[in-house]
């Protein structure tokens, strides 16, 4: 589904990605796992297209997506659920999840669906829809975080981070939302610090360190390598 060759990038003119390879198969949920500052967001901020590659290749569904526009991007099917959330504190719920589907504007009845369909995923945010975003807790920012990207109608979501200073059991409601994501057939994209707990939900997982692969491999076989536990996962 998405097929990533020798990607290199960073900013001004120094990479921070080194000649990156990774496969996210049609429907896995593929884990990016890494110390903070090991190139995560760099990673996904290049494939949405907001930042351009010095080398490589990045293809979706065998088409070429390098170098392409953000929003041509989008318009491809994948969607960005970007770090920190960066919700508008004081539109509504509902307004920020509508955001997300800007590009299918003039479809205003799959709109309405998607809307539906993340209402259906996160009933609290029905309940909320009128009130300001900023005035949810942390979990449900994140839960209209994740449900703005999906409103852009994706086949891919790229979450980064999204159980970020979450409490753990918030975190394993938010992770359980990924899974259910994941069952209506969209591919999952995630960082996560919380290895262990992103194992146990993922089909693959890649370990970064300094802007290469250093790991991969099925996440079961990840999660049950003594050796990587304690080289990588810190476990
Ligand atoms: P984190 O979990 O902290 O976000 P990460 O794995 O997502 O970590 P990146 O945010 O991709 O890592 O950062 C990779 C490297 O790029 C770091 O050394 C960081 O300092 C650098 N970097 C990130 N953003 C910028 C920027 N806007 N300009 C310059 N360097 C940056």
């Amino acid at each position: 589904m998405l097929t990533i060759t020798g990607l290199s990038a960073g900013y001004d003119a120094i990479d921070v990605l080194h000649s990156v390879d990774i496969t996210a198969e049609q429907g896995d949920i593929t884990v990016l796992l890494g110390a903070n500052g090991s190139g995560k967001t760099t990673m996904f901020r290049t494939i949405s297209g907001l930042i351009r590659p010095t080398a490589g290749e990045i293809a979706f569904d065998g088409r070429s997506i390098t170098r392409r526009p953000a929003s041509a991007i989008v318009s491809a099917g994948i969607a960005h659920s970007p770090e920190g959330r960066h919700l508008f504190p004081k539109m509504s719920v509902e307004k920020n999840l509508v955001l997300g589907g800007y590009t299918r504007r003039r479809n205003r009845s799959r709109q309405r669906e998607l809307l539906d369909q993340v209402f259906e995923l996160f009933p609290i945010l029905h309940q909320k829809r009128h009130d300001p975003a900023g005035s949810l807790s942390g979990g449900q920012q994140q839960m209209v975080a994740i449900g703005r990207a999906l409103t852009a109608d994706p086949r891919l979501l790229i979450l980064d981070e999204p159980s970020m200073g979450l409490a753990p059991l918030v975190v394993k409601q938010v992770l359980e939302a990924v899974v259910e994501i994941n069952r209506t057939g969209i591919g999952v994209l995630l960082a996560e610090q919380n290895a262990t707990q992103a194992l146990r939900i993922a089909h693959r997982g890649y370990v970064l360190a300094e802007g290469r692969v250093v790991l991969s491999g099925r996440a079961d076989d990840l999660l049950h390598d003594s050796d990587v536990r304690a080289a990588y996962l810190g476990m």
